[in-house]
């Protein structure tokens, strides 16, 4: 029997009383909080966009919408809401390739993305995507062919950008959901290819 009577010597009751010292002290949140980040960073937000993308590559008549009013056909398939309220889809082709950045701040469209990562945030990312796009592309592992052309979008509180990228060769066959799957957060933020 522990001195104050208890079975343990009181540690359970002490444990809790830890766990909510270092909660309030915010030292365990964070933990949790940052692997919510992540998830909508990597995964949940992403698959939005994924799915506006997919229906743009199988869908003409979606994508004609698209291009007139993202912000009505994204919330067609039901996203929208805050830091989504003005979206511009520009489309990837062989002569043309968008980059998209913030140069101010980190303005992302976070109904069809997520929470942006942080090298979007990155004072390197925001200043050199406008300065040598072809630079920051290579550091993500992307080489353009000369032909194509780079335009960088500065995203603001006004405007916020959502790149569909070009349909992989070889995927005629797949349907809708599983186009989704192929295409990547980077991919929509014009720092990578698919
Ligand atoms: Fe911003």
């Amino acid at each position: 029997m522990a001195t104050d009577g208890t079975a343990d010597g009181g540690l359970a009751a002490r444990t809790e009383a830890l766990e909510s010292i270092l909660v309030e002290k915010g030292y365990v949140q964070p933990a949790a909080l940052d692997r919510i980040i992540s998830t909508y960073e990597r995964d949940v937000g992403p698959r939005n966009g994924a799915q506006v993308v997919a229906r743009s590559w199988t869908d003409p008549d979606y994508r004609e919408r698209l291009r007139a009013d993202a912000t009505a056909a994204i919330a067609e398939l039901g996203f929208g809401g805050r830091q989504g309220e003005h979206m511009v889809a520009v489309e990837n082709t062989p002569d043309e390739h968008h980059l998209v950045v913030c140069t101010l701040c980190s303005c992302y469209p976070w109904p069809v993305l997520g929470l942006p990562p942080t090298w979007y945030k990155s004072p390197a990312y925001r200043s050199r995507a406008v300065l040598d796009p072809r630079g920051v592309l290579a550091d993500f592992g992307v080489t353009l062919p000369e032909r194509t052309r780079v335009t960088v979008h500065d995203s603001t509180a006004e405007v916020r950008y959502l790149v569909v990228p070009m349909r992989p060769a070889g995927t005629e066959g797949l349907d809708e959901s599983s186009l989704a799957e192929l295409v990547t957060r980077d991919a929509m933020i014009g720092t990578a290819l698919l």
